[in-house]
This record gives structure tokens, sequence and C-alpha cells, in this order.
């Protein structure tokens, strides 16, 4: 296991280095703030909608490594998904990153975000993993107040 749990890391390391779709994004519909005050992780996410299809979705911000590629991996996930798709992205990540350390996580639903699912054993970093999915719902909402995880 220690391989693959190599392989996790140099690919949350990968992103936090090359974030993508890390940029303002001009014609937004929506726009919302988050906050990790227990980090210090800050997101600003943008995502445009055609209907009820997400578009397109960047992000700014600064964090930890694992906020930052959580962030990045999250919007390379969204594009093209309904809304419903990425309220049940949500809700199954955020299964993953909270679920019982004991048991294997049922990683099937979403896809390579699976990387995160060894931040369960670490519950302060659940919460960098989980912000930029917080402030997403809160964008989608239309809520105008910033997001914080505590
Ligand atoms: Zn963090």
């Amino acid at each position: 296991m220690s391989d693959l749990r190599d392989l996790y890391q140099e690919v949350i390391l990968d992103h936090n280095k090359n974030p993508r779709n890390f940029r303002a994004m001009d014609d937004a519909d929506r726009k919302a703030d988050g906050f990790n005050p227990l980090c210090g992780d800050k997101v600003t996410l943008f995502v445009r909608l055609d209907g009820d299809v997400i578009a397109d979705v960047s992000f700014q911000g600064s964090g930890c490594a694992i906020s930052t590629a959580s962030a990045s991996m999250m919007t390379q996930v969204l594009v093209g998904k309904t809304l419903a798709q990425a309220e049940a992205l949500f809700d199954a990540f955020h299964d993953v990153v909270t679920g019982d350390p004991t048991h294997a996580a049922d990683t099937s639903a979403v896809g390579k975000l699976a990387v995160f699912a060894g931040v369960r054993e670490y519950p302060t970093r659940v919460k960098c993993a989980t912000l930029v999915w917080h402030t997403l719902k809160s964008a989608l909402k239309g809520e105008q107040d910033p997001v914080t995880t505590e």
C-alpha cells in the first residue's frame, strides 16, 4: 500500500505545484470566498453556468498543498457536470474524506479524487480538502457571505 500512498502524494504535490484552472474569471455567473482559519487556506471560486450545467470553474487563493490540490482537482472534474451531479459529487467526496479511518473508503463514486481518502486519518486536514467544496456549494446557492470551516 505504501507505493499507492506515494502515488497519491505525487498527484497532490503535482496539483499544488501546477494548479489547474488557477485564474480569475471575468464572466463568472457565481463567485464565492472560502476561508479555513485553522490552516490559513483561502480560496475564491468562480463558476460559469450554461443552464444547469457547469461550463467553467476556476479558482484563486493561497493555502496548503492539500487545499490547493483539492481546488485544482475539483475544477477539473466539475466541468460538464450538472448541478445535481456536482451536488452528488460533493456528498461522495465528503464521505470519502470524513469516513471512518479504520474502514476502506468507498471511493468508486469520486474517481481520481480518491487520492484525498488519506486525509481522513488527519482530522485537521479534512477541512483543507473540503474547503473548496463548501465554497462551491455556497457559490452555487448564490450565497453572499464568505464560507468558513469554523
Ligand atoms: Zn490547509
